[in-house]
């Protein structure tokens, strides 16, 4: 039977002991009667509430909180109508005490707390931007069951990992909200798609080379009802040499791609003078001076390093940075090199 119906009131003997999980956890055990006895005390004159509280500590060291609670119940003089009162109010203080929980719950939840770390970073997400992050987050685990997208399966992963670390693109350069932006090598859509969705303005060219996750990038462009979004399921050294493409982008992304030398010979043709290639790394000591060679060849310049934890995201993201860099000048026309050509001498 269910605990706190007026039923289960009825038919309690005259002295239970209860055993309750509290809901908080981890505080010290003190011996104030905790919020949920204080709860029934409140709301219920007939029902006499005793509790000893035991500490719990844990195997990881953290202490939690548990009680020991007797009820002791009215005598038999009660009126059937006061039991049942009463069990209604304890009912009702058990039905607000779960939505506290729930509630709390609730501000755990991935995508609230992806708002919070995007506003760190100054970008104010509203509920229908969280929510299309959301449910692309739903729709990207579903999809992964049939075409290999991602590794990370896990929505609070997917906030952090491929949302929150796509955003950080946002402190890291001056954003006038209106640029034409070219992602390669996109994947599943990240930095791209997940940049579209922060910054409604602007208008995003993701370029992926294989056919499966093209077409995943376009099924999540209709599902998310997202316009301004072209998906070219291409090489990026063939489309950075047609008229359409070539130095007509602001800003060029490119995540886990390949060596900052590479990005650099990839992202810069489609670039206009003046306009920034944004590339996410981990460590970069041993590809800086390739990457400074490709850059002198093509055109651009370092102008930012931003590591995440210079953004507040040490923990969150942790080792990586973005690698900022504008184009100077055009970009020679033999840029980009055939695939072969740069696997042959790579920066
Ligand atoms: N940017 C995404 C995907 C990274 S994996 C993310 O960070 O999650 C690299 C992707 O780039 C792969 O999907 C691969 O198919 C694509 N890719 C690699 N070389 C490419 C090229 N020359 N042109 C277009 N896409 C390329």
């Amino acid at each position: 039977m269910k605990p706190w119906t007026a039923q289960w009131y009825a038919n309690v003997p005259a002295r239970v002991k209860v055993i309750v999980r509290l809901p908080v956890l981890k505080t010290p055990v003190s011996n104030e009667p905790s919020s949920a006895v204080a709860e029934w005390l409140a709301v219920s004159p007939i029902v006499q509430v005793t509790e000893s509280p035991t500490l719990i500590v844990t195997n990881d060291g953290s202490k939690r909180r548990s009680a020991t609670i007797t009820v002791a119940l009215a005598p038999a003089t009660a009126t059937e109508s006061a039991m049942a009162s009463a069990a209604t109010s304890a009912a009702t203080a058990n039905a607000r005490r779960d939505a506290a929980i729930r509630s709390r719950v609730m501000t755990t939840d991935p995508f609230l707390a992806l708002g919070r770390d995007a506003a760190a970073l100054g970008l104010h997400l509203t509920d229908a931007q969280r929510a299309a992050c959301a449910r692309y987050a739903a729709e990207l685990v579903e999809a992964t069951k049939t075409v290999n997208l991602t590794a990370i399966t896990e929505p609070a992963d997917i906030a952090v990992k491929h949302f929150l670390d796509s955003f950080t693109a946002y402190a890291a350069r001056a954003w006038t909200g209106h640029e034409r932006l070219v992602d390669v090598g996109s994947g599943a859509g990240f930095p791209g798609l997940a940049l579209r969705i922060a910054l409604p303005g602007i208008s995003v060219t993701a370029v992926e080379a294989t056919g499966k996750k093209a077409r995943a990038i376009e099924r999540f462009r209709e599902l998310l009802v997202l316009e301004r979004v072209a998906v070219e399921n291409a090489r990026a050294e063939e489309l950075a040499r047609t008229p359409a493409h070539r130095a007509r982008y602001d800003v060029a992304t490119a995540r886990a791609l390949g060596s900052l030398g590479l990005c650099v010979e990839l992202c810069f043709p489609f670039l206009r003078v003046g306009g920034d290639a944004v590339v996410w790394k981990g460590r970069i000591d041993a590809e800086l001076p390739g990457a400074k060679k490709a850059l002198s060849a093509l055109g651009g310049e370092i102008v930012a390093v931003v590591p995440t934890s210079s953004l507040g995201l040490a923990e969150e993201l942790p080792g990586r940075q973005l690698v900022v860099m504008r184009k100077a000048r055009a970009t020679p026309d033999r840029y980009p090199r055939t695939p072969a050509e740069m696997k042959r001498r790579p920066w």
